[in-house]
């Protein structure tokens, strides 16, 4: 009996090995998870092995092989539904086949081809995050213990087995694909965690834009490769005085507003970022020309001057706007010096009565040795 306890140990303490290992390995190995195919056929090669490898050394008990081979085959139907079963099980059928034996067709039917039917029968068809979302433990259990039950029976109707046997591998094979399970979520759980977590901390929460901190290490790579490109930078005109009127509340709907007109009024290639308070930040990459910068920013300018804001009305000149400064290069000028020089240029506009947009140096020309470069 002490041989038989062991032996499921060492086929349970295989599957969780393997199994981590895979997962642990899953971003290392840098596959592509976005091609479903591609997905489908390492997941299920995968399963397939495991199951191979423990069918590979079985606990021989009346001529029969006894294992935990149906644990990795229900857990993947459970997860994937039955294509990735049936793929899963190819191997391992093909070698309980070749091994032959009078309990072979019996074998297969109770532990590779049950598992498949019952596991993807409780599958969920709506879910489709399947390996990469989080698995309902409780009711993939409720399956197991239906396939467990199954196949109990039917072993003790169709085989030599005896009850402490069947209890025994009914134990394990639970602990199994509970191990199993309990490795996907934690290890997804933690992968939607840092992917939530990197999400926000790149973003302003009111606005849902990029956050300055996320814009500045984007445009750093730009400037890195010396390519052409304009900083934009926009300030809401009498941000105060709407305030005042109509409240803060509605003064944070104006800025989810605006930051909405600047991405729709930008291309995907370009970034955009809240600067702080109601300042924006925009990067048009690789403009033709300083004209073309210019007039891109007008745009944006344009948008929002047109577009409807709640009671607008009230502000000094009847609409929302905004005043712009925009620094142009053809390629390696340093970010901070771009962004000191669009700032400037929007404090001209300010200066020249707002709603308006100047392109560094504008007027107030200090020195002569300041042009595009
Ligand atoms: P100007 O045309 O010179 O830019 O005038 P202004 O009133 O917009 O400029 P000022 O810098 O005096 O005021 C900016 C205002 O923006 C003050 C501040 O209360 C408001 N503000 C900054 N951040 C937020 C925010 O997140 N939500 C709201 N509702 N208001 C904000
Ligand atoms: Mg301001
Ligand atoms: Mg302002």
């Amino acid at each position: 009996m002490g041989d038989l306890l062991f032996f499921f140990l060492e086929n349970m303490a295989l599957i969780i090995a393997l199994m981590y290992l895979a997962i642990k390995s899953k971003e290392a190995i840098l596959l592509d998870w976005t091609d479903p195919f591609k997905q489908r056929i390492i997941i299920s090669a995968f399963f397939g092995f495991l199951t191979f490898s423990i069918m590979y050394n079985p606990f021989i008990y009346e001529g029969m092989r006894l294992d935990l081979r149906e644990v990795p085959i229900f857990f993947i139907s459970y997860v994937g539904g039955w294509q990735y079963g049936v793929l899963s099980a190819i191997l391992p059928t093909a070698f309980r086949a070749y091994l032959g034996g009078p309990t072979m067709v019996v074998g297969i039917l109770q532990a590779i081809l049950l598992p498949i039917l019952v596991g993807s029968l409780f599958h969920d068809r709506k879910r489709k995050d399947q390996f990469f979302g989080i698995l309902n433990i409780r009711k993939m259990l409720i399956a197991f213990v239906v396939y467990e039950a199954i196949k109990s029976v039917w072993m003790i109707v169709s085989t030599p087995v005896n009850l402490l046997i069947v209890v025994g591998m009914f134990i394990f094979a639970m602990v199994a694909v509970f191990s199993m399970a309990l490795i996907l979520n934690g290890e997804n759980r933690s992968t939607l965690l840092k992917e939530e977590l990197e999400f926000y901390s790149n973003r302003d929460p009111m606005t849902q834009l990029p956050n300055i901190r996320f814009f500045k290490n984007n445009v750093a790579n730009l400037v890195d490769k010396q390519l052409p490109m304009a900083i934009v930078m926009l300030d809401v005109d009498y941000f105060k005085i709407y305030n005042d009127t109509h409240g803060h509340q509605k003064g944070d709907a104006v800025l989810r507003s605006v930051a909405q007109i600047l991405m729709d009024s930008t291309r995907k290639e370009d970034f955009v970022a809240r600067y702080g308070g109601e300042e924006f930040i925009c990067c048009l990459v690789s403009p033709n020309d300083v004209h073309e910068a210019e007039e891109m920013a007008d745009r944006i300018r344009k948008n929002i001057q047109e577009f409807h804001f709640e009671g607008e009305e009230q502000q000094p000149e009847g609409v929302l706007t905004v005043s712009i400064g925009v620094s142009y290069t053809k390629g390696g000028a340093p970010l901070e010096e771009m962004i000191e020089e669009a700032d400037q240029s929007l404090y001209q506009s300010k200066r020249q009565g707002r709603n308006r947009i100047t392109v560094f140096p504008g007027i107030m020309v200090e020195s002569n040795d300041k042009v595009f470069n």
